[in-house]
């Protein structure tokens, strides 16, 4: 075997702590160093004119010397060598080195040197400390790596140019070679070799483009394994002359005509034969959980079992309680299946599910545990799926043989990563909001000076018999400067919003207390609902109307306007403030985007766009192998994948054969890196 897949401490340099940093990065072996893809280039064939510098920047310059100072003994006992230097715009930059006068010797006044280092301001004058000279002979282009803590570029790059030297002894490709040449793809080595030292920034992007297509493609195949095995035909047909006449007339609205296009779409599907497999994708507020009812009503008078899956305790609360309001009356027996419901409680449950008296099943992942025995589990829905894993999912599919499977979400997914994730997937979009909803205004804010007026404003809403919402983006005061939600709680109850009913909710506490909580503000116990990010997903207390955001800098964008998404359920105007105490450009950018986009799609593909794919999945918790080097807005690339993936799978579903084996092994890794169940 090459050394190539053997543990990373066999590389020089490498021991036992310099091992446990590369774990952290999720590195283990020379190989999975080589997929290390460095995040940015710096190209010193590409000096900075000195008076573009900054205070604070690492940047290359090219400057000739102009004199050579004395050296100064400080009376600390350091020695100071400094140069007077200037660039060819004539533009002065002082060179300073302490301690170390061997450099400094070696410099000629009158000679030019391209340098790296860090720029200083003294007393109005740049400077530049401790530069490291670059001879012509160096790399042209440095590759900078993702690091953690302890571990520096400089210690990456000499490992890897050992990890490309082990590739060379012993070559080898992952892509079968026909697709590869089809497809104009550079073989593994060669990209291996420009993404990591590359001679001009041209052939980095046919680098990666290369390791883009196999990583999508790895992903695709894998994908499709795990979908190999759930079974073609549905053993839960149901019957097209299904009447649902009475669920319309029971509801308390009108749906929308996005809704009722949507609950025909599931409904043809629920009667196919096949099992269903459809995402139901709408922004926060469009109404999914109504059309998620009509799916269960459906198929309760199918005499089959629903069951509906929340990420949160809270939000399957909510869910049990909007679904009793719908199919209680007209005769339809909901339960609620979470971590808490405990002895003689639960066992009555199980028996409730197992002889079919429970029609709904409504809960957590709790509701896939191996005790759960269904009588006959007809429909599969999950909410805010992107927050269970690829496996979990497969291992609710497996419960009940082949049941039809509505997935909804509301953290809108761009389309690329939708075909990406699901393949062969409908989709059902809600693109219109119930009538009557009015755009919620969102305001940027910075300051702290700004909190008693953002404060003062909700006070006046709450004189309206309006409630709010403030989210922190940590729970206690730690060592950082974060609002967090217990402290500000406190000083909320006692300072500016004195005299209100200020509640609290985060993740440390139990679900029992966060029930309470919840159902506290839903029956305006409380006024203000202080909290970090659990209320992101799914709450809906129409009566709030404010959503008032502390370090918003904090958020991306989507998570935003998931947040956002918490008002405007009702009639009437909602607002949402966002505070920041310093803002950078770029968080300013982003509360900008917030203020004038109200599209949850239109914000994602700017987040996607803004925060590169790494931090966008990283963020959306999917369970899916985080992408290094594809890039989700390449549609064209993703066209060619999905016809590589497809020709592969038509000659050889279960990647068997021997020019498959590569890319097997890597998949069957990744996944198994990146999910609780693996899947072999
Ligand atoms: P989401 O798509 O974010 O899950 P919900 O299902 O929570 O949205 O619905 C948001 C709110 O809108 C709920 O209070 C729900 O009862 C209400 N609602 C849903 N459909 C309609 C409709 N057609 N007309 C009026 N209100 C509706
Ligand atoms: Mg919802």
């Amino acid at each position: 075997m090459s050394g190539l897949f053997l543990s990373i401490g066999n590389l020089a340099g490498v021991g036992a702590k310099r091992r446990s940093l590369y774990a952290k990065l999720g590195i283990a072996t020379p190989y999975d160093l080589l997929y290390h893809i460095p995040r940015d280039y710096r190209d010193y064939r590409d000096p900075v004119p000195v008076g573009e510098t900054e205070e604070g920047e690492t940047t290359v310059v090219r400057v000739t010397v102009t004199a050579k100072k004395r050296p100064i003994h400080t009376r600390t006992g350091m020695q100071i060598y400094g140069l007077d230097t200037e660039d060819a715009e004539g533009t002065s930059l002082g060179v300073r080195f302490f301690n170390n006068p061997y450099v400094y010797q070696s410099m000629i006044v009158g000679e030019t040197y391209t340098m790296y280092g860090k720029i200083n301001i003294r007393a109005g004058e740049r400077e530049i400390h401790v530069p490291t000279l670059l001879k012509d002979s160096d790399i042209p282009i440095e590759a900078i790596y993702p690091l953690t803590q302890g571990l520096t570029n400089p210690m990456i790059r000499t490992n890897i140019k050992e990890c490309l030297d082990l590739l060379d002894a012993k070559p080898f490709e992952t892509l079968p070679e026909t697709l590869r040449i089809h497809y104009g793809l550079m073989p593994l080595p060669k990209a291996m070799h420009v993404i990591h030292q590359p001679e001009n920034l041209e052939e980095v992007e046919d680098a990666r483009r290369r390791l883009a297509f196999e990583e999508m493609l790895r992903l695709q195949l894998g994908l499709h394994l795990l979908a190999e095995r759930a079974a073609r035909e549905t053993d839960y047909p149901m019957d097209k002359n299904t009447n649902i006449q009475p669920f319309y007339d029971s509801l308390p609205f009108t749906l929308t005509g996005a809704q009722k296009k949507a609950i025909v779409e599931i409904a043809e599907d629920l009667c196919s034969g096949v099992p269903m497999n459809r995402l139901l994708q709408g922004d926060v507020g469009s109404g999914k959980t109504a059309v998620a009812a009509a799916a269960c009503y459906f198929t309760a008078k199918n005499q089959m079992q629903s069951v509906l899956m929340a990420p949160t305790e809270i939000l399957a609360a909510q869910h049990y309680q909007t679904l009793c309001d719908f199919l209680q009356p007209l005769g339809i027996r909901a339960v609620l299946l979470t971590g808490s419901v405990k002895g003689k409680e639960k066992k009555a449950l199980y028996a409730e599910i197992a002889d079919g008296t429970a029609q709904v099943i409504v809960g957590t992942h709790a509701v896939f545990q191996k005790k759960v025995e269904y009588q006959r589990l007809g429909l599969v829905i999950t909410d805010e799926q992107h927050r269970f894993g690829v496996a979990q999912r497969a291992a609710l599919a497996e419960k009940g043989g082949a049941p039809h499977k509505l997935v909804m979400s509301a953290t809108p997914i761009p389309r690329t990563l939708a075909l990406l994730m699901y393949g062969d997937l409908q989709v059902s979009i809600l693109d219109v909001k119930p009538l009557g909803r009015l755009p919620i205004k969102t305001y940027a804010v910075a300051g702290s000076k700004m909190r008693p007026r953002a404060i003062g404003f909700i006070k006046t809403e709450l004189e309206k018999g309006r409630q709010a919402y403030i989210v922190c983006p940590a729970i206690q005061e730690g060592d950082s400067e974060l609002k967090a939600v217990t402290t500000y709680a406190e000083e909320m109850r006692s300072g500016l919003l004195a005299g209100w009913r200020v509640g609290v909710l985060h993740g440390q506490m139990t679900p029992q207390e966060k029930d309470e909580a919840m159902e506290k503000f839903r029956d305006r116990e409380t006024d203000v609902l202080i909290c970090t990010t659990v209320v992101e997903v799914g709450v809906d207390v129409p009566n709030a109307t404010v959503m008032m955001i502390e370090d918003a800098d904090r958020f991306g964008l989507s998570q935003m306007h998931q947040l956002r998404g918490r008002v405007g359920r009702s009639g009437y105007q909602s607002h949402c403030i966002l505070l920041t105490e310093h803002p950078t450009d770029e968080a300013r950018e982003r509360m900008r985007l917030m203020s004038s986009i109200d599209d949850g799609f239109a914000l994602a593909q700017k987040d996607l766009e803004l925060r590169g794919p790494g931090d966008f999945f990283g963020n959306m918790q999917h369970g899916l192998p985080p992408m290094k080097t594809a890039s989700l807005t390449d549609a064209s690339l993703l066209h060619d994948v999905q016809e590589a993936a497809e020709s592969i799978i038509q000659k050889d579903p279960l990647l068997e054969s021997e020019e498959h084996r590569a890319i097997k092994f890597d998949i069957l890794r990744l996944f198994e890196q990146n999910s609780e169940n693996g899947m072999n």
